[in-house]
């Protein structure tokens, strides 16, 4: 297996891959990991489509 890149020691399929293709992330640290893991992995390749939801999903989940 490989590590995800986001240092969350889990395998990237059981962690940030599934953000980044395209399923909710479970908690608002998930989100931080999983663009930071995108960061790592592509360093952009990932398009900033993916990007400006994640950000309207994070305001969302600190409660506001
Ligand atoms: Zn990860």
């Amino acid at each position: 297996m490989t590590l995800c890149p986001c240092a969350s020691g889990q395998a990237y399929a059981d962690c940030c891959a599934r953000p980044h293709g395209g399923e909710a992330a479970a908690t608002a640290l998930a989100l931080m990991r999983s663009r930071y893991c995108a960061y790592v992995l592509g360093a952009g390749r990932l398009s900033a489509g993916y990007l400006a939801p994640v950000d309207a999903a994070a305001g969302a989940a600190s409660g506001r």
